[in-house]
């Protein structure tokens, strides 16, 4: 496979130091854009070509692009944190990079090299260094890295011309004022993926799949929803967004990858820092009937979310069908708030960061 080189053509008409700074005082998620994006052509029978960092700006696209019809779509999202020294570093790229080949596979698309990714997420961020918020809180660049095929045409078939592009909107705290638990509507009857399906790919398909439940979560009260498996709709696999972690005093127990949830790297990275502040760890089977019973029963003492977005969030309240129960008392649980600190920690570039996870 060729890796090109990225070609730097900067904006010459980039957002004024003063408009940058009111953006990053309170930048919300995903609603504002860095001066810059890095595009990456893929042509059949010529691989991938083109790169360029070029000014942020919108897509012209065909109506009959495949895309649009087909929703052959992929994605990443990963973060650069300043550090106390005034540098910035992303955190575990390569991982990304990993899924975003998986991804790729899934949907019959092109991989783009782990170096490359890495190198178009670097360019970016080295292009739009300013807009990193600054070291002290939990503000980040959040890099969105995606492809989609290009190719005009209605057939249903793997296209032979990609585009990926890697855009950045800076991310201020998840929890500006301090770290809240969130309700949990626990889905029995809808499925966010089945068993070879889509479900340990990151696409668009499967987050639209997952928006009816969301929206019954929310008339629900709730601020998240909790999936199944769609076979036997009892075992607990993920939130729409977050993978899940279950407390058992000093043991940490996640779902296991079985195809239908996403391999997040925050899960990845948990399983491993547990056992490095001296918890267990592993990864396993949790029915709904046992999150229900271990709660009563005292034994499951906290259970946490976890993603790049919000990091670990705990869970505070579950409401289901069969009913309601609350989580840790509602309040955020002690191992949950240690692994949140010890993951920031080394994010953020406080502590010292043995696995060599920052980039
Ligand atoms: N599950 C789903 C469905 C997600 O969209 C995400 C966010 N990428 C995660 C889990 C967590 O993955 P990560 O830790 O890599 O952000």
């Amino acid at each position: 496979m060729t890796t090109p080189t990225i070609e730097l053509k900067p904006s010459s008409h980039p957002l004024s130091g003063a408009e940058r700074e009111a953006i990053l005082a309170s930048p919300g998620f995903g609603r504002h854009f860095t001066d810059h994006m890095v595009t990456i052509k893929w042509t059949e029978g010529r691989g991938w070509h083109d790169a360029q960092l070029v000014p942020y700006a919108p897509l012209s696209i065909d109506p009959a692009n495949m895309t649009l019809h087909y929703a052959i779509e992929i994605f990443e999202g990963l973060k650069a944190f300043r550090r106390p020294d005034g540098s910035v570093a992303t955190f575990r790229p390569e991982a990304n990079a990993e899924r975003f080949q998986r991804s790729a596979r899934r949907l019959a698309m092109p991989e783009l090299p782990v170096e490359t990714f890495v190198e178009a997420c670097d360019a970016l961020v080295r292009a739009d260094m300013a807009w990193v918020p600054a070291h002290g809180g939990e503000s980040s660049l959040y890099l969105r890295p995606f492809m989609i095929a290009t190719e005009v045409g209605l057939g249903v078939r793997p296209a032979n011309e990609y585009l990926f592009i890697v855009i950045a909107s800076p991310a201020g705290a998840y929890f500006p004022g301090g770290v809240k638990p969130v309700s949990i509507w626990l889905s029995e009857d809808r499925v966010r993926a089945v068993p070879g399906g889509m479900g340990d790919a990151k696409t668009g398909g499967n987050y639209a799949a997952s928006l009816l439940a969301q929206a019954e979560a929310a008339e629900k009260g709730c601020d998240q929803v909790a999936y199944l498996d769609a076979v036997e709709h009892k075992w607990v696999e993920e939130l729409g967004g977050m993978n899940l972690y279950f407390v058992y005093g000093d043991k940490i127990v996640t779902p296991e990858l079985t195809g239908s949830l996403l391999a997040g790297i925050t899960r990845d990275s948990l399983l491993q820092l547990a056992q490095d502040l001296g918890y267990k760890s592993e990864e396993g089977r949790v029915s709904i009937d046992q999150w229900r019973e271990d709660t009563k029963n005292g034994t499951l003492t906290e259970v946490f979310a976890c993603g790049t977005a919000a990091v670990i969030t705990p869970v505070g309240l579950v409401k289901s069908a069969g009913g309601d129960w609350k989580q840790s008392g509602g309040q955020p649980g002690e191992v949950t708030l240690r692994l949140r600190k010890a993951l920031l920690d080394i994010q953020t570039g406080r502590s010292q960061d043995i696995h060599g996870w920052t980039h």
